[in-house]
């Protein structure tokens, strides 16, 4: 997978991109990336990025001809230029905005752009990202955010991290990468993603490492018994628990969409029992 984070702070992308695991995933040929600082496609000797919104309003938008420039600079077209282009041979302005043609990135590449309005980013959508996708453009807005007309001509979808405003997409995009990289084949064991939140649509259980006393709490002494199919009832009945009472939704969803086997939907009619709030 390679990842394109287009930024006016890709000092923040670089920082991550070279720690850790990713780091290894790069080295190994797994990942790789680049950060375009889109303050090197500005127009004036200022460097400006940014102007009031027509309309009036708070704060600042992104210009757009610095943004189209280093969509531009990395491959992406506008899906409205082939039109314009034929419209300057005889065709009409208004005919040309009216027709955009799909010049969007090739189906393995994908032009996102990070914005609290943008549909929600799930495990679902980062495995379909990191299964699907050859290459994700990622584009961090800033200030009040970007000019519509880069998102109709360059983006292929809006994505948010949550029901909360950042004052950047950058560390939005890190998450997006952060979530996708890691399903990638090979970069970490199959093993550790088995049973992570949301697989299965339940979220983990909790777990306890050394020392067996810590103050006055202990470890469940299950875990110490050394009995593996006891433990691995114990884990499913808790996050069957955990599950319930942080995430109801996730158990309604995953009824309806029969995600669970036949132990998994005792243990919840078991436990539903007691709760009435499902
Ligand atoms: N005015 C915008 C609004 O109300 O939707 C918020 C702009 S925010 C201050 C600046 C930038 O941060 C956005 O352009 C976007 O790139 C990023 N951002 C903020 N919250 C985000 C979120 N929840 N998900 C993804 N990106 C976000």
């Amino acid at each position: 997978m390679k990842y394109t984070v287009l930024s006016l702070f890709p000092d923040i992308v670089d920082a991550f991109m070279q720690s850790s695991i990713m780091a290894k995933a790069i080295e190994r040929g797994f990942v790789a990336y680049q950060a375009v600082n889109i303050r090197n496609f500005a127009f004036d000797k200022h460097k400006t990025c940014d102007d009031a919104p027509y309309g009036g309003g708070a704060g600042m938008l992104m210009l757009p001809e610095p943004l189209g420039c280093a969509l531009e600079s990395v491959g992406v077209r506008n899906r409205f230029e082939t039109r314009r282009l034929s419209g300057k041979m005889g065709g009409t302005e208004a005919a040309d905005s009216a027709c955009p043609v799909d010049t969007r990135c090739p189906p393995k590449k994908k032009v996102i752009y990070l914005t609290p309005s943008g549909k929600s980013f799930t495990q679902a959508l980062a495995k379909e990202f990191a299964t699907e996708q050859e290459e994700l453009v990622l584009l961090c807005g800033r200030y009040e955010g970007i000019d519509q007309r880069i998102i109709d001509a360059y983006v292929d979808e809006e994505v948010s991290v949550g029901d909360y405003v950042l004052s950047s997409g950058e560390v939005a995009a890190l998450a997006v990468i952060d979530a996708t990289y890691r399903l990638i084949e090979r970069v970490i064991s199959p093993l550790s993603l088995e049973e992570e939140s949301f697989g299965n649509g339940l979220l983990e259980y909790p777990q306890w490492t050394r020392p067996e006393k810590y103050g006055t709490l202990t470890v469940p002494d299950i875990l110490l018994s050394g009995h593996h199919e006891n433990i691995r009832r114990f884990r499913l009945r808790k996050r069957v628990e955990k599950t319930l009472s942080f995430r109801p939704d996730l158990i309604r969803k995953g009824l309806e969409e029969h995600l669970f086997d036949a132990e998994t939907c005792k243990i919840i009619d078991a436990i539903a029992e007691t709760i009435t709030d499902i």
